[in-house]
């Protein structure tokens, strides 16, 4: 190591977050790709908590969730999964996510939000999206159904009135969602090569996703 490399940021950390209901080849194309692209050191899943009160959104438990992320993502030695959220008590929001995160990993670590394009047209409405943006990098990941020039419109709108770059990444396209592997599942139909083997065997094992 050099004199300079000690000075320099000596880690960069990419964050996947979602509901992971269930995680998919979409999410894991997506992490993968923008991990290669940026050189990233690790790439950390993080499945969303439960909501406090159980609302209209019916979210599989948190659990179920995470043990399917980590069966996703096992044979990725990059990839790893965070419970940061799903033990965290109340509403979640990313801006103490990415603080807790700031302080578990020091200030050497550049951390990278990566989203889909869906996710990223929405970012404005984020609780302090301002100072999300000061603290760390975004990376838009295209997505198929999500027009690439509302998208670059976004990130000029971003642009202009934070002054902040948000990255944006081509991805193989797959048009896979969670809500339609689901509704698969609840249908009987095949859901097959949608996700990993070892998801689809627990959504079997554990009849999640039928009614
Ligand atoms: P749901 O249908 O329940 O909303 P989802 O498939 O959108 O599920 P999420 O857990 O909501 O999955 O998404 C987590 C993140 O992954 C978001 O930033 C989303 O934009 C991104 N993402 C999900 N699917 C894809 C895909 N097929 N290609 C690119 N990005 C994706
Ligand atoms: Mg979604």
């Amino acid at each position: 190591m050099s004199y300079f490399d000690s000075f320099s940021i000596s880690r960069k950390l990419g964050i996947m977050g979602g509901t992971f209901d269930p995680i998919h080849y979409g999410h894991l194309v997506a992490a993968e790709a923008v991990r290669d692209r940026f050189q990233l050191d690790k790439v950390l899943f993080i499945p969303s908590g439960n909501p406090p009160h159980k609302n209209s959104k019916n979210v599989t438990d948190a659990i179920h969730r995470y043990n399917m992320t980590l069966l996703a993502t096992a044979a990725n030695p990059y990839f790893e999964v965070s419970r940061i959220e799903i033990d965290r008590k109340g509403i979640t929001y990313t801006i103490d996510t990415i603080k807790e995160l700031m302080t578990l990993y020091g200030s050497g670590t550049e951390l990278f939000f990566i989203t889909g394009a869906d996710a990223l047209l929405e970012i404005l409405t984020w609780y302090k999206v301002d100072e999300l943006l000061k603290l760390c990098n975004f990376v838009a990941a295209t997505r198929p159904g999500f027009n690439k020039k509302d998208l670059e419109q976004k990130l000029h709108e971003i642009k202009s009135k934070y002054s902040k770059e948000v990255f944006q990444i081509e991805i193989p396209s797959l048009a896979i969602s969670s809500t339609d592997i689901r509704t698969r599942v609840n249908n009987n139909h095949t859901f097959k090569y949608l996700l990993p083997e070892s998801v689809e065997q627990y959504i079997i094992k554990h009849g999640i996703y039928r009614e």
